[in-house]
This record gives structure tokens, sequence and C-alpha cells, in this order.
């Protein structure tokens, strides 16, 4: 049987029908405490006037990642937020439980990242994952989920989506990243099984946890209206990055002994092969080795904790499918200061001590 138009659709999650041209602040029982008291995911969900789709956008599904939050405090407060069609869904905080603790994790140490769709009679995670994904996801139509580093890294930001489906592929665009990188995301992810369900969602990973990061919010608030007008949601012009580009290949540059490293990159840096990454010295200051990338590429990620031990992860580096002197062109013609990204560049190396290469 054929979808119904969005507008026929009824609006009503958790016993709150939301008419046409309103919106309403709603609590979605998912679990409970020890006490026995409700657990409940905060959403704010608007409607407009004339009819279109509806597309969430959520945070903190990684409980310890606040940037998201950031984003979407930022666009409740914002009152230029008048929709032209369609229904939005803001949902802040997807981990209730995680967020409470300053974890990414649930209590029960799953990963909610990890356990969607869910199953009504599974463990706590799966049970969590099946309440959000039938009442919030199974009515949208596009999703955006916003995402940070892990503990102790920090990530430029960029969007994870599968890039060979069309629908997917318009909104991952739209957003205004300048880097894209292709895959349809681990088994059990929420972005993997909302576009399995039939609603193309993408993922954008900026920035570091435990904070709310200005320049993120900035970019985050940038890309969530963008693909509100990509979709005709919103009116206004959409905001173009300086360049756009897959990325095709990562690759980790890891430590190689124990020690302490003074970084010579930071996130969003153009790298050549053979580039100094990091300098190790001992604990008495003693010069052990220098990383270098293996590869031409773009800075993805790096870690914020200048400790490590062999094997521990120091920066991710990514391939882009444009040349890199294509991309040099074109920041080179930018208006650096005026871009959300150059200040986010800016901002994120504020986290990682750096130095220049010691003249050997
Ligand atoms: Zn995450």
């Amino acid at each position: 049987m054929a979808t119904p138009p969005p507008t026929r659709r009824r609006f009503t999650i958790a016993g709150r029908t939301v008419a046409t041209g309103q919106q309403a602040d709603i609590r979605l029982k998912v679990s409970e405490t020890y006490l026995g008291d409700d657990v409940s995911i905060h959403l704010r969900v608007i409607r407009a006037k004339r009819p279109g789709p509806t597309i969430f956008v959520t945070a903190a599904i990684h409980g310890d990642e606040l940037n998201g939050v950031g984003v979407i405090h930022d666009l409740l407060f914002n009152d230029s937020l008048q929709l032209a069609r369609g229904a939005l869904i803001l949902v802040p905080v997807v981990n209730v439980f995680g967020f409470e603790a300053n974890e990414r994790y649930l209590p029960d140490r799953r990963d909610l990242n990890r356990s969607f769709p869910g199953n009504p009679k599974g463990s706590l995670a799966a049970r969590v994952a099946h309440a959000f994904f039938e009442n919030v996801v199974r009515r949208c139509d596009y999703g955006i989920d916003l995402h940070t580093a892990a503990i102790q890294r920090t990530n430029y930001p960029n969007i994870r989506a599968k890039l060979s489906d069309p629908r997917i592929r318009r909104i991952a665009e739209a957003f205004g990243a300048e880097l894209l990188i292709s895959g349809a995301g681990p088994e059990g992810s929420f972005r993997r099984e909302a576009c399995a369900a039939g609603c193309p969602t993408i993922c954008v990973e900026a920035g570091e946890p435990w904070k709310i990061e200005p320049a993120i919010v900035q970019f985050g608030v940038r890309g969530v209206r963008n693909v509100l007008i990509e979709l005709g949601m919103l009116k206004g012009t959409a905001t173009r990055p300086t360049y756009q580009t897959r990325v095709n290949r990562t690759t980790w540059v890891r430590a190689m002994v124990g020690g302490i490293l003074r970084f010579h990159v930071a996130p969003g840096q153009i790298v050549r092969a053979g580039q100094e990454i990091a300098s190790n010295s001992s604990l008495m200051g003693e010069e052990q080795n220098v990383l270098v990338s293996p590869i031409d590429g773009i800075i993805l990620g790096m870690t914020t904790l200048p400790a490590v031990k062999p094997g521990e992860p120091v920066c991710h580096i990514g391939r882009p499918t444009l040349a890199i002197k294509k991309i040099e062109q074109a920041l080179g013609a930018e208006n650096g200061a005026q871009n959300v990204l150059r200040r986010a560049e800016r901002h994120l190396a504020t986290s990682i001590r750096q130095v220049p290469v010691p003249s050997s």
C-alpha cells in the first residue's frame, strides 16, 4: 500500500496529538529507574501548516556527546525556525541514562548505538532502542543524528552516510560539511537501522565529548537549516562549504612507543605523505620518534590526550577523492574569517598543543 500523504498521518506520540501549525513538548517513556520512576526521552514536535516531510534531529545517543545537545538547544531557542512545510522532531538527549551519568553507554554497559531497531522483550538497551525507534523513527522521512568523537579525541566536522543511496546523499551533501565519509555504519547503529527502515539518516561527527563547543554548534545549526531548506521545509538560502569531497579511505597513525606527544598538526589540516604528525619524547625529555602521515590527506580526528602507549591512536587521516591541490586552491580563495569551518578548525586546535617540527 502506498504511504499516505504526510498531512493525513496522525501525529500522536506518547498519547499526545500535535495538530498542523502547532508545536508540543512531549515525554516519551522508555524505561524506569530503580525507584520505579519513569525515564523519558524529551521531544519537541513542530508541525508546519502545510504538508511536507517529517525529519528528526537527535543528539546524545552516546550520553557524553554534548555538542549535538548544544545544536538542538540553539534550534529550540531560535524564533526564526518557522517551518514552511512538514514536521520537525527535535530530540536533545536520546540516551537519558548515559547523559545523567556523563557516560557514553547505558547502565548495562551496552552501546545504545548498536542496539537498534531494538526489542520490547530484550535487554535494557534493546527496550530503550525499540521504544524510540517505533515512536519516532518509523514516522519520519529523514533523520540527522549528531555525534562527537569518543572520549579523549576530537573530530573535524564530517558527515558519515551511505552515499550510494540518492535520498541519503541528498541530505548528506546539503548539510554543508566539507568532508563526506561513505559507509552504511555498523550493524545495530541508529543510522544504519533507520536507513534500513526507510528513513534516510545521516550521522554528523564534530568536536569532542563533554563539551558544547561554540563553533561546532554554529556549524551544526547551519547544517540542520541547510537540510531543512533543501527539503523545502524552511525558506531561505542554503550555505555551501568552500569545497566538498568524499573521503574514500581513512587510516589511523598509532604510537610506536610509550611517551609524551608534541603535535605538529591540527584537526582539519591538509597533510602530505611523509609529513610529521607528532614527536614522541620519553618522560625525561629524550626524543624517541617522529610519527609521519602515510598518505596525502586531511586530519579527520586526533587524540586530545598527549600521553600514549604503543598502539594507541594518535591521528585519524582521510584521503579525499578531490585532488588536494584543488582543495588548497579553494581554501586559498575563500574568506576564512567568515567561514564557520575555519572557525571550528581554530577552535578545535586549542585542545591540542601544537609546536613546530623540531629541526634535526
Ligand atoms: Zn557517538
